[in-house]
């Protein structure tokens, strides 16, 4: 662990006599090797508005904002307020938004700052107790963000960025690769946030795909999540007892479609899944 980030994350805390909320995912960042990786692999210029989920202390948000075109910060917690506020007092291509990502409209807060650019880039060590709700909240209901470099728990990193076949894959994955790129970019040792979670953590990397196939995407999605519901169950038999399908016509229609009727939606891509899902929607 590098000294800087370490004893500066000290000193702050001391200075604003400041106490780690747990129940708000709080874990400080203070390796400054870990930091520089992050901001390597996010790779930004000043082309890119950066948009950062909890800024925390500010231990990546400096370097985003000073490689940026600008970087748009929400903060939930009131106590970090001054903090990043009295750190960014100087610079003018930086906004902070005190309040609940989950709670606001992307589009809009973006529209709001005068140095945003088209397409942005979130980066975020996240608050693992919303890792799900805050990914999702950012493909489905902001396309200008087209990239994503975030710091998730070691497990959720490698379920969201699994290949079929590995026992990582379930339905996350699969919408995953439909909606992105996905890339599993390096592990984080535990031992590098203070305080030090339970687990390790990993980042990845997610880029939006130009252009999606002209699907179904609702009952896509909705298709994916029944053929997981049990996963140890075949692919047959969740289907049956998602759609009330006769369980011999599933079996006719994945033969037809060259399938093994004992396949588990394991073994399925997410390219077949998006096959598979019109076949079943135009015999439903
Ligand atoms: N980026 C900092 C770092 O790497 O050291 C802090 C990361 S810490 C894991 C998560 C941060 O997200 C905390 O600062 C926390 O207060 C903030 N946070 C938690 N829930 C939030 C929410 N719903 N909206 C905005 N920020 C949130």
């Amino acid at each position: 662990m590098t000294h800087n980030t370490n004893q500066s994350t000290q000193a702050l805390l001391k200075k604003h006599n400041l106490h780690i909320k747990k129940k708000f995912g709080q874990n400080f960042l203070v390796d400054d090797n870990t930091i520089q990786k992050i901001i390597r692999t996010a790779d930004v210029n000043d082309q890119t508005t950066v948009i950062e989920v909890g800024p925390g202390l500010g231990a990546i948000s400096k370097s985003l904002q000073q490689n940026a075109k600008g970087l748009i910060a929400y903060e939930i917690d009131d106590d970090l307020i001054p903090v990043l506020n009295d750190m960014f007092s100087a610079v003018d291509n930086f906004k902070l938004y005190h309040k609940d990502f989950l709670k606001t409209t992307i589009d809009e807060d973006i529209d709001n700052v005068s140095f945003s650019s088209d397409k942005l880039t979130m980066v975020a060590n996240l608050p693992y107790y919303i890792t799900t709700p805050i990914l999702m909240k950012c493909l489905e209901s902001s396309k200008r963000i087209n990239r994503l470099v975030l710091m998730t728990q070691y497990e959720v990193a490698r379920r969201l960025t699994a290949s079929k076949n590995t026992k990582d894959y379930n339905a996350l994955s699969v919408m995953i690769h439909y909606l992105t790129n996905a890339t599993f970019e390096f592990k984080v040792s535990r031992n590098v946030f203070i305080p030090a979670p339970n687990v390790d953590s990993a980042v990845i990397s997610l880029t939006r795909k130009e252009s999606l196939p002209d699907i179904d995407e609702a009952f896509f999605f909705d298709f994916i999540k029944q053929a997981f519901k049990q996963k140890r169950k075949t692919l047959v038999n969740n289907l049956h007892a998602a759609y009330g399908l006769p369980k011999a016509d599933i079996i006719k229609t994945l033969e037809t479609e060259s399938f093994n009727p004992s396949i588990r939606a394991e073994g399925i891509s997410p390219q077949e899944f998006v096959n598979l899902s019109e076949i079943f929607k135009n015999i439903l």
